[in-house]
């Protein structure tokens, strides 16, 4: 393990403090080939003002009086801090504003110089197969030469990877919110629940969401009736974030 592994291993290992953080920007200001300076300047700006910045979200700067925060955004908009999250599609993430879309939820939240909160859809913890070619990694053209061509999405290998097992390598994720996931505001006893994509004749209950199997099965309130069963629909959408994380490391 090199050096630059082993501190991000601390920062992994104790996501809530902020001592590996400031060891980590440290070695990043003194010994990292090159010096990343700019990296390390901001995780200790964030450190310092515990402010947040949100990617896949236009980044409003109009109300960025205070000094520290113009840097901050400086830091954060310019095109070296690409590399600080390469496991991230930064550009396709970043310029999604448009006006009342819903995409405008953050996609990530960056606390503290790393990310803390991940937006997406669940299928984001594991490999799957691809949609595309359906897992064949060929797909058929019809045209004159008919024949099958290697697939582009999936480069042949006919899977598609999480993007979130190759995240959690580097990046401190504490919550993983899932964006398409939602069971409804319980009326039915006053509960939410989760159902598996396995064993979903419960998918009709109007308070139930139905999640793949392999995260259905790492949910802390399952019952035998094949329901994950929760009084408060917080309490079910942190133990669905909980199970998305553990699958995820459980795959990278
Ligand atoms: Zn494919």
């Amino acid at each position: 393990m090199n050096d630059r592994d082993a501190l991000i291993a601390g920062i992994l290992a104790e996501p809530e403090a902020d001592l590996p953080r400031l060891v980590y920007a440290d070695w990043l200001d003194e010994h990292a080939e090159p010096k990343e300076p700019e990296r390390a300047e901001f995780i200790r700006l964030q450190i310092e003002t515990q402010n947040i910045q949100y990617v896949g979200r236009h980044l409003d700067d109009r109300y960025a009086d205070p000094a520290w925060r113009v840097r901050e955004l400086q830091l954060f908009n310019s095109p070296i801090a690409k590399s600080w999250f390469p496991e991230i599609e930064f550009s396709h993430l970043r310029c999604r504003w448009r006006d009342q879309d819903e995409d405008l939820v953050p996609e990530l939240i960056v606390r503290r110089g790393f990310i803390q909160y991940v937006y997406g859809f669940d299928w984001w913890a594991f490999n799957r197969e691809c949609d595309r070619c359906h897992g064949s990694g060929y797909v058929e053209f019809v045209d004159r030469i008919a024949s099958d061509y290697e697939c582009s999405k999936c480069n042949g290998t006919g899977e598609l990877s999480g993007n979130l097992p190759g995240l959690l390598k580097s990046q401190p994720v504490q919550h993983f919110v899932c964006k398409d996931k939602h069971p409804e505001q319980p009326s039915f006893g006053g509960h939410s629940y989760w159902v598996s994509s396995a064993n979903d004749t419960h998918a009709d209950f109007p308070q139930s969401c139905v999640v793949p199997a392999r995260i259905f099965e790492r949910l802390k309130n399952k019952e035998s009736d094949g329901l994950a069963r929760y009084s408060l629909r917080t309490k079910a959408n942190l133990d669905l974030s909980s199970a998305i994380l553990e699958l995820a490391r459980a795959e990278s």
